[in-house]
C-alpha cells in the first residue's frame, strides 16, 4: 500500500483548520498544531459539525466522515512534526513571528520536508531568507473557506528550487484544487486585486454615500459578486484583512 503523505499544519484557526480538512479528505495523515489547546478543541468541534452536515446532505457517507475525522491528529507538541513530508504554516500575519517560527521548525523537520506558508501578503523571498535551506520554502496561498475555494496561489521565493514548486503543485492539484503560479509581489494576484475592492467600499461608507448593507446589495445584486465587500471583510476577519492591507501598503 502507498504510504500516506504526512502533512503538518501549524495554526488551527480558520485557514489551518480548512487546509486540514482538505488534506484529510485527500487521505493524507494530518498533524494539526496550535499553541492554544482551545483553538484545537474548537477546530475539532467545527469539523464534526461540518462533516455531519455533509453526511446529512448526502455529499459523503458515514464511513467517509469517520475517515476524514480520523486522519487529523490534534497536537500542541511541535516535536511531532519530525516525520512530515510537508508543513503548511497558517499562524498570525506577522513577518517576525512567522520567521521566528520557521527558524525553529527548520531544525526539527526532515531534510526533505517542504516548508510552506499560507501568508496572504508577506514577501516569500524575505521569509525564506531567514532559513538555512530556503530552497525548500514556498508560498501556498489557500482561500477561505479552504474546502470550498478551488484556487490556490503557489508563490516560489527567489531561492525556491524548481523541484519544490513542482512537488507542491502536484500535491495540491491532486487534492482537487486549481493551482496558479504567482510572482512574489505584495498581495500576489488575488489580494492585490482585492485591496481596492475593500478600500473603495470603505471610502464610499466614509463619504456617507451609502451604508454597508446598501453597498453589499449593490455589489451582489447589480455587480454579480458572490459576496459584498463588508460581508467578505467580516468573513475574512477584520483583524486579518487589516493586517494584509497594511502589509501590502508598506511593501509598495
Ligand atoms: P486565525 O487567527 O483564524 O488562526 C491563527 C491560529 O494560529 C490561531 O489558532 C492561533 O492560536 C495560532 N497561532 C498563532 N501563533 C502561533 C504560533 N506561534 N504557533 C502555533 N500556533 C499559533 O488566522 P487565519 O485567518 O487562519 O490566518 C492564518 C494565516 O492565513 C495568515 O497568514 C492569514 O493572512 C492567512 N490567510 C487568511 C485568510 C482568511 O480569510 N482568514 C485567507 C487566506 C490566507
Amino acid at each position: 500500500m502507498k504510504k500516506k503523505t504526512r502533512v503538518g499544519i501549524i495554526g488551527a484557526g480558520t485557514m489551518g483548520s480548512g487546509i486540514a480538512q482538505v488534506a484529510s479528505t485527500a487521505r493524507c495523515d494530518v498533524q494539526l498544531f496550535d499553541d492554544h489547546q482551545d483553538a484545537l478543541t474548537r477546530s475539532r468541534a467545527n469539523l464534526e459539525k461540518v462533516l455531519s452536515r455533509l453526511v446529512e446532505k448526502g455529499k459523503i457517507d458515514d464511513a467517509q466522515s469517520k475517515e476524514v475525522a480520523a486522519n487529523i491528529h490534534y497536537d500542541t507538541n511541535f516535536n511531532d512534526l519530525v516525520d512530515c513530508d510537508i508543513v503548511f504554516e497558517a499562524i498570525i500575519e506577522d513577518a517576525e513571528i512567522k520567521e521566528k517560527f520557521f527558524c525553529q521548525m527548520e531544525e526539527m523537520v526532515r531534510e526533505d520536508c517542504v516548508l510552506a506558508t499560507n501568508t496572504s501578503s508577506l514577501s516569500i523571498t524575505s521569509l525564506a531568507a531567514c532559513l538555512k535551506r530556503p530552497e525548500r520554502f514556498i508560498g501556498a496561498h489557500f482561500f477561505n473557506p479552504a474546502p470550498l475555494m478551488k484556487l490556490v496561489e503557489i508563490i516560489p521565493a527567489v531561492q525556491t528550487e524548481a523541484e519544490t514548486t513542482s512537488r507542491v503543485r502536484a500535491l495540491i492539484d491532486g487534492w482537487g484544487k486549481r493551482t496558479v503560479l504567482a510572482k512574489d509581489t505584495p498581495g500576489f494576484i488575488v489580494n492585490k486585486v482585492a485591496r481596492p475592492f475593500y478600500g473603495e467600499a470603505l471610502r464610499i461608507l466614509e463619504e456617507g454615500i451609502a451604508d454597508p448593507p446598501t453597498i453589499d446589495w449593490a455589489m451582489t445584486e447589480l455587480g454579480g459578486f458572490r459576496m459584498g465587500p463588508f460581508q467578505l471583510m467580516d468573513f475574512i476577519g477584520n483583524d486579518v484583512n487589516y493586517a494584509v492591507t497594511e502589509s501590502v501598503f508598506k511593501a509598495f
